[in-house]
């Protein structure tokens, strides 16, 4: 092996996994939770982890408790070999890897029920699953992984305040860490599903980011928050859109707001292109 090339340890079973964590007792660890098809977005993450914390381990799950029936969960992408190779460079120590049997053994009867930011009629309204089963994942990960720190993205801007909100109502230790959004060149969220975007829809779209920027911009200089927002829409609608949301709301509780005062604001939007969904979000 040559002398740069990282040991990475790969874990499939629970026993193994604990069997590291016991070892690891004295470092600081930090765990960032996803489900595979590694961009630069969760490199992101895993670079911060690794600046923060003595000890990184990457846990990739693709989640079946966070996909609805009719959702992507058989076509999400699976890239194991470009992701254990990517991690490998940014010097992870470890990957956590169960299957469905070993996170939802036969006979596995517990949920989590998520309130607050989880209901605040953004995600949660399109897909109503969706923060259940990631609380309960999320959670399950915790509490297996016993992290310092857990990282985020601010990408999944509603996600970030819920499984916040689920850490601190439940006393779990780890901190919560975010990560601001990492983006391609031309705005574009970095997202898993840019890879379902045939090549017209790859082209318009980061109008969902420029539509985002726009409306900040105006609502900075005093534009009327519901115009804003509804010109915002249709812009994005023109662009070829089917939009789920365009909303102003209160950037810690995901509050409704009147006006910008009643901030600090957050713009949220989510828009489907063809059979893609995609989601982004900016501060005001
Ligand atoms: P996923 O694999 O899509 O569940 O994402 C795993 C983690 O990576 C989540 O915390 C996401 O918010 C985060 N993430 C995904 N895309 C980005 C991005 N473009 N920038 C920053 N974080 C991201």
């Amino acid at each position: 092996m040559p002398k740069s090339a990282t040991k990475i340890q790969v874990f499939r079973t629970l026993s193994a996994l604990r069997r590291w964590r016991e070892q690891s007792r004295a470092k600081s660890i930090a765990l960032v939770p996803t489900m595979g098809a590694l961009h630069d977005g969760h490199l992101t993450l895993v670079r911060y982890a690794r600046r923060t914390c003595d000890r990184v381990i990457v846990s990739i799950f693709v989640n079946p408790a966070q996909f609805a029936p009719h959702e992507d969960f058989g076509s999400y992408p699976r890239t194991w070999d470009a992701d254990t190779a990517a991690l490998k460079t940014l010097k992870v120590d470890a990957i956590w890897a169960p299957n469905v049997a070993t996170m939802y053994p036969d006979g596995f009867a517990t949920k989590i029920a998520p309130g607050g930011p989880a209901l605040a009629g953004l995600e949660d309204k399109f897909r109503p699953h969706f923060f259940g089963g990631v609380c309960t994942v999320v959670a399950k990960l915790l509490l297996q992984v016993q992290p310092d720190i857990a990282t985020f993205g601010e990408k999944d801007y509603q996600q970030l305040k819920v499984v916040t909100a689920m850490a601190r109502d439940l006393n779990i230790a780890t901190k919560i860490a975010g990560v601001p959004t990492v983006r391609e060149k031309d705005g574009l969220a970095m997202s898993s599903r840019n890879a379902y975007l045939a090549a017209d829809e790859r082209a318009v779209a980061p109008t969902l980011h420029r539509v985002l920027k726009a409306c900040a911009a105006s609502l900075k200089k005093g534009a009327p928050l519901a115009r804003t927002l509804m010109e915002g829409e249709a812009e994005i609608e023109q662009a070829g859109f089917a939009v789920d949301y365009l909303e102003a709301r209160h950037a810690e509780t995901l509050a409704r707001i009147a006006s910008i005062k009643d901030g600090p604001v957050r713009l949220l939007v989510a828009a489907k292109i063809g059979r893609t969904r995609l989601i982004d979000n900016i501060a005001v």
